[in-house]
């Protein structure tokens, strides 16, 4: 909630929460559930904001766009065709992470698994590809996807800086570069306090920092000419 309220106050639009967590170990925290749905539609009451918030199972499709606003297929899942299908048959807009191993071409494509079942709104998200040097940064943004994406489809394309470099010290830097390079939209994860945070805490931006953010973002944008 105090996330919630500090997204409002800075003027963003959507929140994203995970209910649903993709953890790389099983034994890390695996999310909410159902009861973290609940929490985000009730930051969506409180707020006005919209909620978006991953569905990683076919079986779990129903209960998610019950709460959610846009549905978010994240980058481990990009490939699960069916499971495309079937969150674009809940007539939601889609949020596409590119998987973190998916070439351009496989990111679009997976992209018409979901326009072709009649479902037009989909948002691309480039977070980050693997590369040969993980040791300073988790992922490689991948600044000229966006240009790709942008020329390729007439589909929305977003960034995740939080994701693409794992470190918050790079969060912000790349956040630029990407508003910069012409995404549509940013995803960053913030926490209140990052150290305490159950998931992502090393690359989330404390909340205190968000009002900042926000401005900067306006900022960068004016400065090639757009506004956000
Ligand atoms: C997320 O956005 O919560 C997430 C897990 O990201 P990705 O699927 O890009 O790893
Ligand atoms: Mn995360």
């Amino acid at each position: 909630m105090a996330t919630a309220d500090a997204v409002k106050a800075s003027g963003f639009s959507i929140l994203r929460g995970g209910a649903f967590k993709p953890r790389t170990s099983p034994y890390s925290f695996q999310g909410m559930a159902i009861e973290g749905l609940r929490l985000l539609a009730e930051a969506r009451e409180k707020t006005g904001l919209k909620i978006v918030t991953e569905v990683m199972s076919e079986a779990d499709v129903q209960d998610v766009a019950a709460y959610a606003d846009i549905l978010q297929i994240g980058a481990r899942t990009m490939h699960t065709f069916r499971l495309l299908e079937r969150v674009a048959e809940t007539g939601k807009p889609v949020l596409l992470k590119r998987g973190f191993h998916a070439t351009i071409k496989e990111w679009l494509l997976a992209a018409e698994y979901i326009l072709k079942i009649g479902n037009p709104n989909v948002i691309l998200c480039e977070r980050g590809i693997r590369s040969f040097d993980g040791e300073f940064a988790r992922n490689v943004l991948d600044l000229t996807a966006i240009q790709i994406a942008k020329k390729e489809s007439h589909l929305p394309v977003i960034a995740d800086p939080s994701h693409g470099t794992g470190v918050r010290e790079f969060v912000v830097p790349m956040a630029r570069a990407a508003i910069a390079a012409g995404a549509d939209g940013l995803i960053i994860e913030s926490h209140p306090n990052p150290a305490e945070a159950l998931s992502d805490g090393p690359q989330s931006i404390p909340t205190a920092e968000i009002p900042d953010l926000a401005k900067e973002m306006q900022t960068i944008a004016a400065a090639v000419g757009r506004t956000l």
